[in-house]
This record gives structure tokens, C-alpha cells and sequence, in this order.
């Protein structure tokens, strides 16, 4: 009985130490290099414009090259905006999965704010306006 008891003792403290070593999750990393990435992508599309318009400047005769920079700059911010879309939603989706499976996860889930809605009470139809319904023009019973 002792033995077990050490035993269980032993594993709890491996299982903290085990946390200690790796408090980031996969999570963790996904939106670090979300960031990362976004702000690469950023500062490289920022560069580009900046290199297209000196070569604009200094060479007249190369004025595509203002155009191509203006271009690699969006198409680059777009793009690195958008690869820091998805690893954030696969960061959202590796925590709802720990959370789902009551597993420690870092970081926090995004939450959209709740609106309460009111219903009209003659026609079902979701109300807009606080004193009557859009669809049958029945005043609200309790509206100011
Ligand atoms: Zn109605």
C-alpha cells in the first residue's frame, strides 16, 4: 500500500516537472509562428514597396517596377495575412479539442459576444427594432 502511494506520489511529480519542461502547447507554437510569420510577411511588403518606388524614382524608364512593387507588396500582405488566418484557427481548433477532451490547453479561445434576441409574438420572426415587428407591424407587448 505504502509503495503504491509513492508510486502515485513519483508520477504527479514527474507529470509537473514534465509541464515545467514544455509549458507551450502545440497551440502555442502554431500562433507564435502566425505572428511571426504576419509580421515577416508585413515588414517583407512593406521593403517591396518601398524598393519599387526607389527604382520608380531612380530610373524613370523602369516604372513597371513601381507597379510589380505595389503588386508584391498586397499579393505578400494578403497572403501572409492569410496563412495567419489559418494557423490561428488551427491553433483555435488544437484548444477546442484539449478543451472538448479536458485537457490543459494554453492561450485562449476566441468567443463572439451574445445578443439577445426577442421574437415577435405573433409571427416568430427575430425583431429588429425594440417597439413593433418589421413583418406584421404588431406593436411589442412590453416595449417602451
Ligand atoms: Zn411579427
Amino acid at each position: 500500500m505504502t509503495l503504491g502511494k509513492e508510486d502515485s506520489m513519483n508520477n504527479t511529480e514527474e507529470e509537473i516537472s514534465a509541464q515545467v519542461r514544455n509549458p507551450r502547447g502545440l497551440e502555442d507554437t502554431l500562433d507564435i509562428c502566425a505572428s511571426a510569420l504576419l509580421m515577416l510577411g508585413m515588414i517583407g511588403a512593406v521593403v517591396l514597396l518601398i524598393l519599387g518606388s526607389v527604382v520608380w524614382s531612380f530610373l524613370p524608364a523602369f516604372g513597371l517596377a513601381g507597379s510589380i512593387g505595389l503588386a508584391g507588396s498586397i499579393g505578400l500582405a494578403g497572403s501572409t495575412w492569410f496563412a495567419w488566418l489559418v494557423l490561428r484557427g488551427l491553433a483555435e481548433i488544437v484548444r477546442l479539442q484539449k478543451r472538448a477532451n479536458d485537457l490543459p490547453y494554453s492561450g485562449k479561445i476566441s468567443q463572439t459576444e451574445k445578443v439577445d434576441a426577442k421574437r415577435c409574438d405573433s409571427c416568430g420572426q427575430i425583431l429588429e427594432g425594440t417597439s413593433f415587428c418589421d413583418t406584421c407591424q404588431q406593436s411589442v407587448a412590453g416595449a417602451e
